[in-house]
């Protein structure tokens, strides 16, 4: 086998990649350690309607439903909602996740990226001056080399690849969450719209979410930042939050998952040989732990850049620079703003939070400026303003 490119991982970041490296003249071979596309699935399954800029996605049937926008409730009950051009990046459709990363990787299959699956890596491959060269794998028993000028870290929260490569991955407890979802059956409950719950009792350093995902069937999970969580601690509080809620007690659960999100700054994206996207880069909000938008967009930006490279046969950190160029110009400030206003948030308690929802209970944000939304907020609730100062100072720095 002989290829230009190897993407460790085959979920939506990796896929995205592929396809374009391979769209645009390069081999490439994508692997993946699971025996099936996109399962087990591990995520809440919400989206933006945006998610598609480029049309990378074919047909309907990876969508399950559409949300018309977002209602956020604070500790005490008290509900915002965010209609569905203000709702951000995180709600829209809720997907079959599943099908959503088998149609991307059949998008990259189609482009003529060769797929090989029940193969993990297991090693970088160096050559005698320690420049990258490929993989090391193993599928079933058998162990191999894949030679390759470029080897793409898709390889998730987990990533091994960056950390072969002498990049700092290490997640701190403070900057991963720790999630448990159940997809509950039977509920005698209809809405249109994905529910955030926030408070220090119900979801400590994170939120439950709620989303529809047919008539009667719902993602009901949790996350909890790992720093004020314990083992079992995220399903006893969201089977508390459930216990609560009339609606679920007939619910049946058609499937349980379990698993973790990083909330934490991007990392270094390049090196000599070397790219690393979606999770793997740690290119999630930090508010949210919505990762599938910049997975697609940040693929598709490291796709067209490897496809370049491999034209021009340049595989040295500065060629690969104009990916992280790019990716910082696309989301890197988003990301970025949203990291350190997940720390603030972290410093408010949940009087502070029904505040802020007492504020903007009847903002509306179809006319949203920054400006008005703090005039609204401190109009109503003075004693904010001293809570909002670093929310303000950062807006002044992180435009
Ligand atoms: C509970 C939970 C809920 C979430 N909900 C949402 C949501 O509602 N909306 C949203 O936008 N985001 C959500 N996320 C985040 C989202 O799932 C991720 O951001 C997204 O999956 C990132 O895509 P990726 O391609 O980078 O990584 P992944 O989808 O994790 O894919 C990585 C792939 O790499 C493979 N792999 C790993 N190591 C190796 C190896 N050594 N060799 C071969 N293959 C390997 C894995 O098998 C996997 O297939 C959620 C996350 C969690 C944990």
């Amino acid at each position: 086998m002989t290829y230009d490119v190897v993407v460790v991982g085959a979920g939506p970041a990796g896929s995205v990649t592929a396809r374009f490296a391979q769209e645009k003249g390069a081999k490439v071979l994508m692997i993946d350690r699971r025996a099936e596309i996109g399962i087990p699935v591990l995520c809440g399954e919400g989206i933006s309607q945006r998610i598609d800029k480029w049309g990378m996605l074919e047909g309907t049937n990876w969508i399950a439903s559409t949300m018309d926008g977002a209602k956020i409730y604070a500790p005490d009950g008290t509900m915002v909602t965010l209609s569905k051009e203000m709702a951000g990046n995180e709600t829209g459709y809720v997907v079959h996740r599943d099908l959503f990363d088998k149609e991307l990787a059949r998008q990259a299959g189609k482009a003529g990226v060769d797929i090989q699956l029940r193969t993990e890596a297991l090693a970088l491959l160096k050559d005698k001056n320690g420049k990258i060269c490929g993989v090391k794998a193993r599928t079933y028993d058998e162990e191999f080399e894949i030679p390759a000028d470029i080897v793409v870290g898709a390889d998730g929260v987990e990533s091994r690849i960056g950390k072969w490569a002498g990049i700092n991955t290490t997640l701190k407890p403070d900057d991963l969450e720790t999630c448990i979802q159940y997809t509950l059956s039977n509920i005698d409950y209809h809405s249109d719209y994905a529910e955030f719950y926030l408070g220090k009792k119900i979801a400590p350093g994170g939120y439950v979410w709620i989303f529809p995902k047919e008539e009667g069937v719902f993602n009901i999970g949790i996350g909890i930042l790992a720093s004020l969580s314990k083992p079992g601690k995220p399903k006893q509080l969201l089977d508390a939050f459930i216990k609560s809620r009339p609606e679920f007690k007939n619910a049946t659960c058609l499937r349980i998952l379990a698993g973790a999100a990083p909330v934490a700054k991007p990392v270094e994206t390049v090196k000599d040989n070397l790219v690393l996207v979606g999770d793997a880069a740690r290119h999630v909000d930090s508010i949210t732990g919505g990762g599938l938008t910049t997975a697609l967009e940040g693929g598709k930006l490291a796709g067209d850049t490897i496809s370049d490279c491999v034209k021009n046969q340049t595989f040295d950190k500065e060629s690969l620079s104009v990916y992280e160029t790019l990716w910082k110009q696309a989301f890197g400030q988003k990301l970025l703003r949203d990291y350190l206003v997940k720390d603030i948030m972290l410093g408010f308690d949940d009087k502070t939070l029904n505040m802020l929802a007492d504020s903007l209970k009847d903002y509306k944000f179809d006319e949203f400026s920054t400006l008005s939304l703090v005039k609204a907020l401190v109009l109503k609730h003075p004693t904010l303003l001293v809570k909002l100062k670093p929310l303000m100072r950062l807006s002044e720095k992180v435009k």
